[in-house]
């Protein structure tokens, strides 16, 4: 299935220096099948190894240790127990692909380089390292992210929000639902985005 080297280049600003290291992965079980690295752990790069990791050799490099459901994350900072549903290590859905928690910071023609020295050679490579940067590299440190944003929520008298885009709606809608006495003041500098997004 997979016969072709092929790249799926989805990523902007990669950074393209590092020196080769002395850890080598390869496919050794698996002969026959295709070494499929894939860099980034969003929903790309989750998706794409969690549809092939019985079809090739996966091999997933991600900085982080978990998924985040990126849209479950403004209801997550005013629901602990929810937030904690949010967060999934990538080894609950991949129990067939080699998990490799490290940032990829070299693309040569055959092999990809981490950051803690690992090399890990593809036949097929997917790019789907997003644009977004995350302080929180482990479930633990997400989940007490999520927990500290709830706190400051609860103990505030009044939140303001800034931003008229999606994420300042949603959010502003999460903490009135949960938080009905609280005052929520929303500042947008028009209302003309809101207004034309729900008239699509
Ligand atoms: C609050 C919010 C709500 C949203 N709601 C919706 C919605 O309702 N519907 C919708 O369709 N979209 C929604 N989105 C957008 C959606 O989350 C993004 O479009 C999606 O996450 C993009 O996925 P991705 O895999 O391309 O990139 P990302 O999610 O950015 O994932 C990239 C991953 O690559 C990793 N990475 C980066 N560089 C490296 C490297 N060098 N080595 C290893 N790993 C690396 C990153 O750590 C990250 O885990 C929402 C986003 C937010 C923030």
């Amino acid at each position: 299935m997979l016969d072709a080297t092929f790249f799926v280049c989805i990523y902007k600003g990669y950074s393209l220096f590092s020196s080769p290291s002395k850890t080598i992965f390869v496919a050794g079980s698996v002969a026959e099948k295709k070494n499929v690295v894939v860099i980034g752990g969003g929903v790309a790069g989750s998706l794409v190894a969690k549809s092939l990791q019985n079809e090739a050799a996966v091999f997933l490099i991600v900085e982080k240790e978990y998924f985040e459901i990126t849209w479950a994350s403004l209801r997550s900072m005013v629901e602990p127990e929810f937030a904690k549903r949010s967060v999934i290590s990538h080894s609950e859905y991949l129990p067939h692909a080699k998990i490799v928690i490290s940032a990829a910071v070299n693309i040569a023609d055959t092999d990809v380089f981490t950051t803690q020295g690992s090399r890990i050679r593809y036949d097929c490579l997917v790019v789907a390292t997003g644009r977004t940067k995350n302080s929180a590299w482990t479930k633990t440190e997400k989940i007490s992210q999520y927990q500290t944003d709830y706190e400051k929520i609860k103990s505030a008298k009044s939140i303001l929000i800034v931003g008229g885009g999606p994420t300042g709606v949603e959010l502003a809608a999460e903490i009135a639902v949960d938080f009905p006495d609280k005052k929520v003041t929303w500042c947008t500098v028009s209302m003309y985005s809101i207004y034309h997004k729900i008239d699509q």
